[in-house]
């Protein structure tokens, strides 16, 4: 199994870490990326409570 890479950072994923989903296209087509702990933590921060 390959494992997936952080789309933020590009660091290997060793543990599991989050996953976001981009809103769909005129296709219904979704993209889906795998982002790491450090780089959630992150994100997280900037989220409106
Ligand atoms: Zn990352």
């Amino acid at each position: 199994m390959i494992k997936p890479v952080c789309n933020l950072c590009g660091k290997e994923l060793n543990e599991f870490g989050a996953i976001l989903f981009g809103p769909p296209d005129n296709k219904n087509n979704v993209k889906k990326y795998h982002i790491c702990v450090d780089c959630y933590k992150d994100i997280e921060r900037r989220m409106k409570k």
